[in-house]
């Protein structure tokens, strides 16, 4: 669970594995920071084991970097992605990270040597999450039951290695949360990737303790219960927020109909163009991130640089990162 989730920018108390608040304040911050028209923003789950990726990571890695998407873990969905993501965090060193999991829908690839696999994966630095696991009833890929049992093991995992939880879920919060709360005592900081929940769903998260993830699936969510109403409502805390791209997947359609007039004038150039040149419905890039956080600032009435300032900070603390 979140240690202290009254935590911000202004009041850092650091301990374990957090990293040094002078210095990271100051690398976040930056002398010209505010004048600076870049922002500092992790992307806390990029997708670039995708196959999709594979011709031009290196363009996809320095397009992120310029918009100022500086750090971006990447997920692993079975054993082999896992140990994929851990490779490609060596050739970005300080700049990728991974996480070592076997997501929902992958649950039936669990086998007996897979919990031994991830333990030891999770041993290298690298590899700053458990993850993705946890519980899709949307597409039930897996058998639901089997989805249980292996979330719990992973839940387990991450509660023994004291190493943060990404947790996926669609359709299936109440089952997730049964999960997570016979944990509580040992849970770890746990971010619920990808948020597409209602504003109880984000409120029982966030008692537990829990971190949420947005993506450009804001920008399709119209429900009247749904994560642009949550961030409008100002239930889900500053100091909660995590933004992520999911790339390929969730482009952040700033085109999207009914939007509000306010929210489509927070938009800076720069940010749209990043996501008009380089990103499409077929495959999103973390250099999109901009665009949500302008989109999250607008609905929060705070402003973009607030955003990407304390979610970066939400990051480097939740998954030990260092500047
Ligand atoms: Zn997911």
């Amino acid at each position: 669970m979140a240690s202290n989730s009254s935590d911000n920018i202004q009041e850092i108390s650091l301990d374990g594995h957090e990293p040094k608040s002078e210095s990271l304040a100051k690398s976040l911050q930056g002398d010209d920071f505010g004048v600076n028209e870049n922002y500092v923003i992790v992307d806390i789950g990029a997708n670039l084991t995708n196959k999709k990726f594979t011709r031009d990571l290196d363009s996809v890695v320095s397009r992120a970097q310029d918009a100022g998407v500086t750090k971006i873990i990447v997920p692993g969905t079975t054993v082999h992605s896992s140990k994929e993501a851990l490779r490609l965090t060596h050739l970005y060193p300080g700049v990728l990270y991974s996480t070592a999991g076997v997501h929902p829908h992958e649950a039936k690839t669990w086998g007996d040597d897979t919990l031994d696999e991830l333990r030891s994966l999770l041993q290298q630095q690298e590899v700053v999450a458990v993850g993705e696991c946890g519980l899709d009833f949307n597409r039930n890929f897996s058998p639901p039951e089997l989805q249980i049992q292996v979330f719990e093991k992973q839940v387990e995992l991450a509660c023994t290695l004291k190493k943060p939880l990404i947790v996926h879920e669609r359709d299936a919060h109440a089952e997730v949360l049964a999960v997570l709360r016979r944990h509580t005592a040992q849970l770890p900081a746990s971010v619920i990737h990808c948020f597409t929940g209602d504003a109880d769903t984000a409120k029982a998260y966030l008692q537990l303790g829990c971190y949420i993830g947005i993506t450009g699936y804001a920008w399709k969510d119209k429900s009247s219960e749904g994560v642009r109403q949550i961030l409008n409502d100002g239930i889900l805390p500053l100091d909660r927020l995590l933004v992520e791209t999911d790339a390929p997947f969730m482009y952040p359609n700033t085109r999207a109909s009914k939007l509000p007039q306010h929210v489509k004038q927070g938009l800076t150039q720069r940010s749209v163009t990043f996501l008009q040149r380089y990103c499409t419905f077929q495959r999103n890039e973390p250099c999109s991130l901009p665009v949500t956080v302008e989109m999250v600032a607008a609905y929060l009435k705070t402003k973009p640089e607030q955003v990407a300032l304390q979610s970066t900070f939400n990051a480097f603390k939740v998954f030990g990162l260092s500047s």
